[in-house]
């Protein structure tokens, strides 16, 4: 399989040197991976603006990625980033609106109404994503959930605004991701079954498979699992990308 999520110490909050992570995937027999490092548009240091234009292409098994998160509150230095190096595959994600801080810090929203307005903003953030439009899959689609622990809230809970967000994604020709971080964990994979599955209603046909790992001890983590949530929500294939452009790969191989 290929884990198409993956950030190494080229990333603020990496651990593993990107050959760790080479090597941790020879051994687990995955056939690649994408080091997605991050890129911020409210950098809370420079080391979330990692200078791409150095990094040479490490291995063939490793694919160069970024994950641009919330592109669109400086979009001039966000296409900059995208611009300094040949890219293969470009996650965009929201870990914050723009001007507001990370979902992380966010957990003092409890009530359902309350965490029904902040999953709004979050949905409207991703429109503000995909008129940026540089990216090739949304990362982890139901980010804030990790942070905000009210019961009976999902994504599905501001379905209205949930729903014409999908179909644009979709007409746009965009990926969403099964992010399998969560798999074992409360909040559980990103985006989940349901959310997989209302992305396939919506015409959604592309998807994309990652584990998130900062640590190549996490590398591959659950991916098999991500594979089963995929299938169910009735995917046949996900989608790995080399120069922009997806490949399909089978999801039982
Ligand atoms: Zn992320
Ligand atoms: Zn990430």
């Amino acid at each position: 399989m290929y884990d198409y999520h993956v950030h190494s110490t080229r990333s603020a909050d990496g651990m593993s040197l990107p050959e760790e992570h080479i090597a941790r995937a020879q051994a687990l027999g995955l056939a690649g991976l994408c080091l997605t490092e991050h890129w911020e548009s409210q950098p809370e240091s420079p080391a979330w603006r990692p200078d791409f234009a150095q990094f040479a292409p490490t291995h063939s098994l490793a694919a160069l990625g970024v994950e641009l998160g919330t592109p669109q509150a400086d979009p001039t230095a966000a296409r900059a980033a995208l611009a300094s190096a040949p890219f293969d595959f470009v996650l965009g994600s929201v870990h914050y609106e723009p001007n507001q801080p990370d979902y992380y810090y966010r957990s003092d929203v409890s009530s359902f109404e309350d965490a029904r307005t902040l999953l709004r903003g979050y949905v409207e953030a991703h429109f503000g994503l995909l008129e940026f439009g540089d990216f090739d899959s949304v990362a982890h689609l139901g980010y804030p959930l990790r942070y905000i622990h009210t019961p009976g809230v999902t994504m599905l809970s501001v379905r209205d605004e949930l729903e014409p967000l999908l179909r644009a994604l979709a007409s746009a020709g965009k990926a969403i991701e099964c992010n399998t971080s969560g798999i074992g964990r409360a909040w559980g994979a990103m985006a989940s079954l349901e959310l997989l599955t209302l992305w396939r209603e919506c015409g959604g046909e592309l998807v994309t498979l990652g584990s998130d790992a900062h640590n190549a001890s996490r590398l591959g983590c659950a991916l098999r699992a991500g594979a089963e949530l995929l299938r169910t929500a009735d995917f046949e294939r996900y989608a790995v990308f080399s120069n922009r452009r997806p490949m399909l790969m089978n999801l039982s191989t």
